[in-house]
């Protein structure tokens, strides 16, 4: 009977990954960053939590031409990249589909671009080296709104 109880607690315990809608399906994400090294800790992050990365782009311009085909729930964005950056591929995606869900991934210090995201419309941001709980807390936050 014990026994039974803790198999109980233990099946009303688990979590459901965050990385999933209530039909089961993964949220897809496009990961933005010229970083290499951030966009694969960052994928593996979100994977164990059942997100699907569907794209990974490491300049703002090609972020746009991505999210124009891919049409991903939702972006995870650097802020400092070549070529295009963060804050102009935000407005750009934003001009696209007013109802993107991007969320910033700032370096510590530039809190002043982080409320210029948040001003043109970002749903929220996580500042590296970001931990998994809150990258994941904010790309829900996003997606659910
Ligand atoms: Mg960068």
């Amino acid at each position: 009977m014990k026994i039974r109880e803790n198999r109980l607690t233990e099946i009303i315990n688990v979590k459901e990954p965050r990385g999933k809608n209530k039909f089961g399906q993964p949220y897809r994400v496009l990961m933005v960053d010229d970083s290499t090294t951030v966009r694969r800790l960052g994928a593996q992050m979100l994977r164990s939590e059942m997100f699907e990365i569907c794209g990974e782009a490491s300049d703002g311009s090609q972020a746009l031409d991505l999210y124009k085909e891919l049409d991903p729930d939702v972006v995870t964005m650097d802020v400092n990249m070549p070529v295009m950056n963060g804050i102009e591929a935000l407005r750009r995606i934003l001009a696209y589909d007013k109802n993107a869900k991007v969320v910033m991934v700032t370096s510590e210090g530039h809190r002043d671009m982080v409320l210029e995201a948040i001003k043109i419309g970002a749903k929220g941001y996580v500042v590296k080296p970001f931990r998994k709980d809150s990258f994941c807390e904010q790309l829900r936050r996003a997606i659910d709104g």
